[in-house]
């Protein structure tokens, strides 16, 4: 068992990695994970240990992550018996480097939504004394409530208003086909499988309001705007259309985690790498559009304009490549 989420101190709640990533990209929020406190998410097992008891993180600030993100045992973490978070490997040396980790490739924790909602975040008082600040100073006793059952399972990140999230597991957990068409996903008011509710982008014409993606082609940097063209075509009565999906620059620029977004961008027109787009919210529809050697001439394409960049990712997924 993985940790699905981990208490972070200074905001009193209970993160997943997931969030942990938003937070440290949002330019409106003051968080740094590196500066961050983080403790076994099981509140009994918490509340027996110093704040000096922390968790690590892994990928919680890399961009353009392969890995799947999570947080970690560091070599000092202790956790109480029976705590169900105890039996996690302790990396067997002290080393932090990011690229001795061996385990830890695939995203166990399925949300079964998607929250198209942002979830709130606020910071802790730091006052000394108040609430749970005071408790953590006396003598640790489990409580009543946290005791009666596992802590974790209440906890679970079943929701999630993090897009990055089930890419992830849709991502690394690709090659399980029967995992994928188990796993149920809600989004607004559709619910189906996984494996069903992410659709590559040339079959994008079975069903509305899913979560498309495909390899890219190419992406072109425009003075107004950025065009992902996806390698894929679509087949419309006998004939091949291109399909491309533009992102805007002006929502870019008001775009709370504007700094990472370009950072994505520019890697992935830099890159030369293989790369794969995800979206949700619009789906492409087919357009007449002009032809550029011949401005009389039109030509069709499906397209779409990405409307909110929070649920757009554009990133490596090796697990996907020629399938
Ligand atoms: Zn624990």
């Amino acid at each position: 068992m993985k940790f699905d989420l981990a208490y972070c101190i200074s905001l009193d709640a209970k993160l997943s990695i997931y969030d942990v990533r938003d937070l440290n990209f949002d330019e409106t929020m003051a968080f740094d994970s590196a500066k961050e406190h983080f403790q076994c998410p099981n509140d009994a097992c918490r509340l027996a240990f110093d704040a000096a008891n922390e968790l690590g993180t892994f990928n919680a600030k890399n961009v353009n992550y392969v890995r799947t993100p999570h947080f970690k045992n560091l070599p000092s973490t202790r956790h109480v018996e029976g705590c169900p978070y105890v039996s996690l490997k302790t990396p067997a040396s002290g080393v932090e480097a990011e690229s001795a980790e061996t385990d830890d490739s695939r995203e166990e924790h399925f949300p079964s939504e998607l929250l198209l909602i942002r979830r709130e975040y606020v910071r802790k008082e730091s006052s000394p004394a108040v609430g749970a600040d005071v408790q953590r100073d006396e003598p640790l006793t489990p409580s009543v409530t946290s005791s009666d059952e596992p802590p974790s399972r209440d906890s679970a990140p079943d929701r999630t208003s993090i897009f990055a999230h089930p890419v992830e597991c849709f991502v690394s957990n690709f090659d399980d086909k029967d995992l994928l068409k188990r796993m149920p996903l809600k989004i607004g008011e559709h619910t189906a499988p996984y494996g069903s509710f992410f659709k590559k982008i040339e079959y994008l014409q079975d069903n509305r309001g899913l979560i498309y993606w495909g390899k890219i082609k190419e992406i072109k940097d425009y003075t107004q705007s950025f065009r992902i063209d996806f390698e894929k075509k679509v087949w419309f009565e006998k004939k091949p259309y291109s399909v491309n999906v533009y992102l805007s620059k002006k929502l870019i620029d008001t775009y709370r985690k504007r700094k990472a977004f370009l950072e994505e961008i520019k890697h992935a027109i830099e890159s030369g790498r293989e790369l794969y787009c995800f979206f949700y919210g619009v789906t492409p529809e087919l357009k007449q559009v002009p032809s550029k050697k011949n401005p009389e001439q039109t030509f069709g394409v499906f397209s779409a304009n990405i409307e909110n960049l929070d649920h757009f990712i554009v990133r490596e997924a090796p697990g996907l490549a020629d399938k």
